[in-house]
């Protein structure tokens, strides 16, 4: 009898009585400690009648008790499915509908609201507070402190995430038990991880990155984790001589840059630095660098696929790129259904035991998004540099179509962001009566700066041909960001939409 998943993570808990969880109060849990809560929390499912392939949703704030979830959901044979926590019910009734969980854990604040929604879709509802109180702890307080997994095969889910939908509705993307092991797998040995290393964990994990990268590689390496309930560069300075490591999105980043604490010395100790999720400003690399001495290790990856590219952990970290594909994992960049030459921009499209299975009750869509050949297209444009490394050059739905030319927002706020004065921009294309879309730039000003958005502009008129240039850029105080660090070009885009129309 084998469950992938659970026999690799989980199983090799038992009989660890060093700590797996180091809390920011400075207790500790064990791994033999958490494998036991893991196990009462799956006989507590069993009890409530999840069968094997049952979803179960968990919309709970960031626990030792909601990891322990992630592993019982998995010995049950169920398929995990966490959600984000900014979601409101109405989203959450969506979610509900579509993925006919049998149960829901959510906060106890949120079960009047939650309740007639789980009943509706015939979901029944436990609760799991932020500090580890509820129904679900009671219920497991008896239970027996071991399980055995139910059996489950390479190719079956173990969980399902949904898309952050940033276009039409979000879709759940189902990833299977190899999935989710042979990109785990894969990490561990590229970033070389073991059991002597200790993740600072300050990552939501309702996401890929949070559950999937950091936590599926450390439980796999056999290491332990600093586990904040969310990012706070006070605390993650405060934690961090605990730890070898820490992954991290890049908004982590620029804010402990913030923090004249952090110093060489400060992060003396630390193995690797990973960021991911959002592009890393070269100007971020750069300066952790000269504050720490480290190169940040930059890699790509999205739900959909988990890691697809890292920057080396031995060669060359280049800033700016997200490095080569993992072993096993294959990447082409494709345009009009030809592989571009080298340096040229393409559709970045993958294919490996990383790619899911589909999205959970829309083959049509799924369909969409893959070749015949078996490549899932990414969305997403690259391009390989002179030596081979991915450079991610936006999203082929950010790409600006003015007056029948291609502008890549990306390389207009590459230009943007090192005109002095500016700390960052964002560039969309909003509708324009004459070029049926103009490009338009919205930019931060560094803290002190006060530039004028014409004499920005002015500086990089000699930098860009004049179709790329920006017909008129705003100056705000900061860009709308997702919990992952994602800027929202959604929100932009609706807010300046009447900007060249006059609407
Ligand atoms: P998600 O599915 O929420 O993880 O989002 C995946 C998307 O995030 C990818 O398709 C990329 O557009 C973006 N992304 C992830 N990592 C990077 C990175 N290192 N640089 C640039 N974009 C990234």
């Amino acid at each position: 009898m084998t469950n992938p998943l659970f026999d690799a993570l989980f199983v090799p808990l038992a009989g660890r009585h060093d700590p797996l969880l180091i809390l920011p109060s400075g207790k500790t849990i064990s791994g033999a400690g958490f494998l036991e809560m893991v196990a009462r929390l799956a006989h507590v499912f069993i009890a409530a009648g999840v069968q094997p392939g049952d979803r179960i949703a968990a919309q709970v704030a960031k626990s030792p008790q909601a990891l322990a979830a992630y592993g019982a959901a998995v010995a049950t044979g169920a398929v995990f499915l966490p959600l984000n926590t900014g979601y409101r019910a109405a989203e959450l009734d969506y979610f509900l509908g579509n993925a006919t969980p049998r149960l829901l854990l959510c906060d106890s604040a949120e079960v009047a609201a939650l309740a007639p929604l789980a009943a509706r879709h015939g979901a029944r509802v436990m609760t799991l507070d932020a500090d580890g109180a509820g129904d679900l702890t009671r219920a497991a307080e008896g239970q027996p402190g071991t399980v055995r997994p139910v059996a489950r095969g390479a190719d079956d889910l173990a969980a399902i995430l949904y898309t952050s939908g940033t276009t039409g509705r979000s879709k759940g993307a189902m990833l299977t038990h190899a999935n989710l092991l042979s990109n785990a797998e894969a990490l561990v040995d590229l970033w070389r991880f073991t059991d002597q290393d200790v993740l600072l964990h300050a990552l939501p994990i309702y996401h890929t990155h949070g559950l999937f990268v950091a936590c599926n590689v450390s439980l796999l390496s056999r290491g332990a984790m600093v586990w904040l309930p969310q990012f706070d560069a006070a605390e993650v300075m405060r934690l961090l001589p605990q730890a070898t490591v820490m992954m991290g999105v890049p908004t982590f980043y620029t804010r402990l840059l913030a923090d004249p604490e952090l110093t060489r010395d400060s992060t003396a100790h630390m193995r690797l630095f990973v960021s991911g999720s959002a592009p890393l400003l070269a100007e971020t690399h750069a300066a952790f660098a000269a504050r720490t001495h480290y190169l940040i290790l930059e890699r790509y990856g999205m739900t959909e696929t988990n890691m697809i590219t890292s920057n080396p952990y031995d060669g060359a970290r280049r800033a700016g790129t997200v490095g080569f594909p993992l072993p096993g994992v294959e990447v082409r960049l494709r345009a009009g259904g030809q592989e571009v030459a080298p340096g040229d921009v393409g559709g970045i499209e993958v294919r490996g035991p990383n790619v899911f299975a589909g999205y959970w009750q829309m083959p049509e869509k799924t369909a969409e998004d893959m070749t015949a050949d078996g490549f899932f297209v990414t969305g997403d444009l690259g391009r390989l540099d002179d030596q081979g490394y991915l450079e991610i050059v936006g999203r082929q739905k950010d790409l600006v179509i003015t007056g029948g030319l291609n502008v890549y927002p990306r390389e207009v706020e590459e230009a943007l962001d090192v005109v002095p004065g500016v700390l960052e921009s964002a560039v969309i294309g909003l509708p324009h009566p004459d070029f049926g879309e103009a490009v338009f730039a919205v930019i931060v000003p560094l803290p002190g700066a006060a530039p004028q958005a014409a004499a920005v502009l002015a500086v990089i008129a000699d930098q860009l041909a004049r179709f790329k240039q920006p017909k008129a850029a705003v100056l705000v105080d900061a860009l709308p960001r997702n919990a992952m660090g994602k800027v929202q070009k959604a929100a932009l885009r609706a807010t300046y939409a009447g900007w060249f129309s006059g609407g």
